[in-house]
């Protein structure tokens, strides 16, 4: 087995004066805290360059830290290793008679999974094995792509996070944890990646993130960060709100559409780019503009009725072509209307998904959102538009994908997987 030294644990008394020490004379750097309810601890996490202290702080008197401090007082408690696969650690160890604690990985802080060696068997050492949890690289990154005569320009508005079991339906859990690991809220990290489309004399943009109106209660609800957002995105593509000719909506959840108004000088909610034409389903409208409980908390009436206001809003319907080559086409299922959004130019195709393939997880047809209003919908529009998808060479875009922006639907040996471009 291969094993890395991932930190080293301290049981300390009195936590403000172990920081008092380890942090304001040596230094090093808090990076968090955690409580550890099923070990009764809290620990926080000292960086110290390539591995960490890990302070522990009893939280009961029962807790084996509690235990620990009155025993032997405070000081070093253990000795942690980070491994890839705990479990065939737990048996190459089993297999030569080590002596266990935990037979089994039971979770530990920051979603790792834990299991101690008992210290008689590692030579009064209390060693820690840890698998941590797998890492989502939250890709922020403007990406350019040129698709015949156009430029496709992904952007960014931040990222939320929103509960794993509703943007995966009936898939269990142990099978989408892998891809997308939730934090202690159950919550995925999720990207809101707007889409520019510049044709040479239009620039287009489709959807456009959840803007910055949202409360703070809100935003806590939603872990919404956009310390990097859709204008530090235009930017680095060179542009701005000015230069948006066309602003598209793929449907008027407020993740996606938050960001087409914003709140003007005086306090009243203005559109967000002042030169645009905006471009909406007319039934998409009908039922933003008429919600029920069940759909009511994603129409946010004041992210598209100032549009209809300030007269800038165009209602189409399906098949419509907004700009040349840019055209919708409905995949219902999420909402009856839902859009996709097809860009053709020279022979070739992309297509921005929107919540119809909100991930390159939701590639498989049966993995639907339970957010979708019609699933069975969503789950007839998957199956043939993957089919067509693969024949026809479509780039795809995710919106949701905390890290990937696009890439191909490739088909081998009957699987199916993403040949990630952007
Ligand atoms: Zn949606
Ligand atoms: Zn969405």
């Amino acid at each position: 087995m291969k094993a890395f030294l991932d930190h080293v644990g301290i049981a300390v008394g009195d936590l403000q004066a172990s920081l008092a020490f380890f942090r304001d004379v040596l230094g090093l750097h808090v990076e968090s805290s955690e409580e550890i309810a099923s070990q009764r601890v809290r620990a926080t996490f000292v960086n110290t360059g390539t591995s960490t202290l890990e302070l522990l702080e009893a939280t009961d008197a029962d807790s084996s830290i509690a235990k620990y401090l009155e025993k032997r007082g405070p000081g070093m408690h253990h000795v942690a290793l980070r491994v890839d696969d705990i479990e065939a650690a737990l048996a190459h160890l089993r297999g030569r008679g080590i002596r266990l604690i935990d037979g089994k990985p039971r979770p530990g802080a920051e979603g790792a999974l834990v299991a101690f060696i008992h210290p008689s068997a590692s030579h009064g050492v209390l060693v820690e094995l840890k698998q941590p949890a797998p890492k989502v690289e939250m890709f922020k990154t403007v990406g350019r792509h040129t698709l015949g005569d156009y430029e496709l320009i992904s952007l960014c508005d931040g990222f939320i996070g929103l509960d794993g079991g509703a943007m995966f339906g009936v898939v269990p859990k142990t099978l989408w944890e892998k891809r997308l690991p939730p934090d202690d809220s159950n919550r995925i990290p999720l990207s809101m990646r707007p889409l520019i489309v510049r044709t040479g004399e239009l620039t287009a943009i489709i959807d456009a993130g959840c803007g910055d109106k949202m409360d703070a209660k809100l935003a806590q609800i939603y872990k919404l960060d956009r310390r990097y957002h859709l204008d530090h995105s235009l930017a680095e593509a060179g542009l701005s709100v000015d230069d948006i000719d066309i602003v598209v909506a793929s449907h008027l959840h407020f993740d996606h559409v938050g960001g087409f108004t914003a709140i003007g000088a005086n306090g009243s909610i203005v559109p967000r780019f002042p030169n645009a034409k905006y471009v909406a389903h007319r039934a998409e409208w009908e039922d933003a503009t008429h919600p029920h409980e069940r759909n009511r908390a994603s129409y946010l009436q004041e992210n598209f009725v100032p549009l209809q206001d300030a007269g800038v809003l165009t209602l189409v319907d399906d098949g419509a072509e907004i700009v040349p080559g840019v055209r919708y086409r409905r995949s219902g299922g999420h909402t009856p209307n839902h859009q996709v959004v097809t860009i053709e130019s020279s022979g070739r195709t992309a297509v921005f998904t929107a919540d119809m393939y909100p991930t390159s997880a939701h590639i498989p047809d049966p993995w639907v959102m339970g957010y979708d209003l019609y699933p069975m919908d969503t789950l007839a529009f998957k199956r043939a538009f993957a089919r067509e998808a693969v024949e026809r060479d479509y780039l795809l875009f995710f919106e949701h994908d905390p890290s990937m922006a696009a890439g191909y639907l490739r088909e081998q040996d009957g699987k199916r997987y993403v040949e990630r471009i952007i």
